[in-house]
């Protein structure tokens, strides 16, 4: 039988910590701060800010919301971060991506103080994670090493395949693989013999993007698989990028869509906005 990954309940362990420790540091004075900057009105984009500032009212952090018209210039969405990057109240800087086609996504992550990249974006993030230096993880792929160690899945020594190299989940993901002491082989659309490779995972971690692109022929007996996929399908109901039904029963463990690795995200997203509430402090 295999085991469920349940991230809805290890996320709200995890958000449950961040709450004790947010009001102990409440007591000692400190108030921590999200800024959220939302371009247009993109109905996903909406649901997912209203998620994290759901997130920051439970933990109890503030969250200042900044919701600007589609039309807003990158000058003025730039001005706006530094703004924000100035005010020593604020701790964490997210802009909620996509972001309108004239605004360079590049310049905006780039123009965020590093300090204050509670999404691990900045390049300068980026750099430390790839170097085993400190700094903020990017959220998903940080979220999805906490599952595995709070699942009591290990690592070290594992055969690990990522289908993806995206800059915000297949890439990081890997990396982090690594520093786990996990063997890591990263494929994507150019990959040859894509399911021999995946058939050798020990643990395979699938951000295709493409509904239930992984079936049960992409996987070795007893794999650990994590699905990182999230699609509305035609029915309404929400589905990954792996088959679940024909996937599940050849693994030792998987994460289900929904409630696998989609709530770790706003978890870790908390996580580093306690954290950048201590940069400066330690
Ligand atoms: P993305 O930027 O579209 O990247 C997809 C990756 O898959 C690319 O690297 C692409 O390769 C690769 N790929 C595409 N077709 C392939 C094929 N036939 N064989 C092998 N590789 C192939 O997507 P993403 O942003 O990483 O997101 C992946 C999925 O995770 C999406 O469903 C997204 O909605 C979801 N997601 C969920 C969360 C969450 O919190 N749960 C967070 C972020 C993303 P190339 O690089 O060669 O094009």
């Amino acid at each position: 039988m295999y085991q469920i990954i349940d991230g809805k309940r290890i996320s709200k362990e995890i958000k449950d910590e961040l709450k004790e420790q947010v009001a102990e540091l409440k007591k000692q004075g400190r108030e921590i701060v999200l800024a959220v900057i939302q371009v247009g009105n993109d109905p996903a984009s909406s649901v997912y800010v209203g998620n994290k500032k759901k997130a920051c009212e439970y933990i109890g952090i503030g969250s200042l919301s900044y919701e600007l018209p589609e039309e807003t210039t990158q000058e003025e969405l730039l001005s706006l971060i530094e703004k924000l990057n100035q005010d020593e109240n604020v701790n964490g800087i997210l802009v909620q991506l996509p972001l309108p086609k004239h605004i360079d996504e590049d310049a905006v992550i780039c123009a965020i103080d590093p300090q204050k990249d509670v999404d691990g974006f900045h390049p300068q993030s980026v750099g430390a994670l790839c170097i085993g230096q400190p700094g903020f993880l990017s959220c998903t792929p940080a979220g999805i090493i906490e599952l595995l160690k709070r699942s009591g899945i290990s690592v070290e020594g594992k055969e690990c395949v990522v289908i993806g190299r995206s800059n915000i989940v297949g890439k990081p993901m890997a990396i982090l693989l690594l520093r786990e002491n996990g063997t890591v082989t990263v494929t994507h659309s150019r990959t040859q013999n894509l399911k021999e490779i995946c058939k050798r995972a020990d643990i395979l971690v699938v951000a295709i993007g493409k509904p239930k692109f992984v079936d049960d022929t992409y996987i070795k007996e007893g794999a650990v698989v994590i699905d990182v996929g999230i699609h509305r399908g035609e029915n309404g109901k929400l589905c990954g990028d792996v088959d679940y039904e024909k996937v599940a029963p050849h693994t030792s463990a998987i994460t289900p869509v929904p409630g696998g690795v989609g709530p770790m995200t706003i978890a870790m997203l908390m996580h580093n906005c306690v954290e950048a509430s201590k940069v400066g402090t330690n």
